[in-house]
């Protein structure tokens, strides 16, 4: 049988749990403390727990917390990317973004993704496994750890798709979001999807307050099918009724991604078939210079050429923004960092398997 993954319980859980095994209740809010806020890497460090309720977790709890790889970081903007291994070898990657509101942390959700989105690097191996809350939470938790500063801002763009691991996602958002934890808000955390339309219905009948965005990189179906295999899946048309539910329930503006991949989906006709898909609707398009892949061949859309696709939005009343390009020096795009270690080094748990 599995150990119980102990940092993945919510604060009554752990409760129960410490109860169950016929230790005093303020053992779990001292735990919790320990993992939660001080963010402890082992149960040795947790100086207040005694010895005998240590050794008892340690033989029957998986307590999880990543192994630091490799961190580079970048020269021109001091974005930090992070390789993380998890206890069975595999490895993930986050990354640390400064930005003049706070940090940032981009987290994956899974070790690779089974999406096969053409552009991405994540994708290529297919997907090992999704990652259990408390693997999603230690990215952050290392991080805030090794900087010593405050983590105000998560995204989930790193590697996997988030809607592919729902139920980890819902749980991991109330450990990140609980006040006896990292209390972040929920405001502050922003969810990448590449467009799982049932997922999208059950997100928004629960309300959240956190931010949607979603994957779309085409104005239209034939495009989309050819950079995006769920495409195949949802059609655009249902991709957009969803959005608009989940705008109405929440109240929250949507955020779409477009990555513009010259010759694909950059045209002035792209652009405005962009618009009138929108039109209308609470949302916001980030536009993000493609970030080339050697496995691939597509290219970037011109700074000018951009531009120019961005004022054909804004001329039709749709807001949009530029991505700034954070971290190109250190194989900054999705997925490129794991990639290049695992092919580099003989120890990659792919090769030993
Ligand atoms: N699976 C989720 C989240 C992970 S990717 C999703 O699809 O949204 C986060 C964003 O980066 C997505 O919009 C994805 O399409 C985009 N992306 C991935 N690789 C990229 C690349 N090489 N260049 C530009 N954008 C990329």
């Amino acid at each position: 049988m599995d150990k119980t993954d102990i940092k993945s319980m919510d604060f009554g859980e752990l409760t129960e749990y410490i109860v169950s095994i016929g230790q005093p209740a303020f053992r779990a809010k001292q735990l919790y403390e320990w993992m939660h806020i001080k963010l402890a890497s082992s149960y040795e460090e947790m100086s207040n727990i005694p010895a005998a309720l240590k050794a008892f977790l340690v033989e029957n709890t998986d307590y999880t917390a990543l192994e630091t790889v490799k961190v580079q970081t970048s020269r021109e903007d001091g974005t930090s990317k992070y390789l993380f291994k998890l206890c069975d070898g595999n490895l993930i990657e986050s990354v640390l973004m400064h930005y003049h509101h706070g940090n940032s942390v981009c987290i994956s959700s899974q070790a690779g993704c089974r999406m096969g989105c053409r552009f991405c690097a994540s994708t290529i191996d297919g997907l090992a496994r999704s990652l259990t809350p408390s693997e999603m939470l230690e990215q952050i938790y290392r991080i805030q750890k090794n900087t010593g500063e405050r983590v105000s801002n998560v995204v989930i763009m790193g590697s996997g798709e988030p809607f592919d691991n729902f139920d980890n996602l819902l749980r991991f958002e109330k450990l990140l979001t609980d006040e006896n934890g990292l209390n972040i808000s929920a405001r502050n955390l922003t969810v990448s999807t590449c467009g799982l339309v049932p997922e999208i219905y059950r997100l928004a009948d629960m309300k959240p307050q956190l931010t949607l965005a979603v994957s779309l990189h085409a104005p239209n179906d034939e495009m989309r099918r050819r950079l995006m295999p769920i495409a195949n899946k949802y059609s655009i048309s249902e991709l957009m009724e969803a959005c608009r539910y989940y705008i109405s329930k929440t109240g929250r503006r949507v955020t779409f991604e477009y990555s513009l991949v010259s010759g694909e989906n950059d045209s002035e006709a792209c652009a405005k078939e962009l618009a009138g898909l929108v039109k209308g609707m609470n949302c916001h398009i980030n536009l993000i210079p493609v970030n080339p892949i050697k496995e691939r061949s597509f290219r970037q859309t011109k700074p000018a050429a951009v531009s120019h696709f961005k004022s054909i939005l804004e001329k039709n009343r749709v807001n949009a923004t530029v991505r700034r390009e954070m971290g190109r020096d250190i194989d900054g795009a999705c997925g490129q960092l794991r990639k290049s270690y695992m092919e580099n080094s003989v120890a990659s748990p792919y090769t030993e398997a």
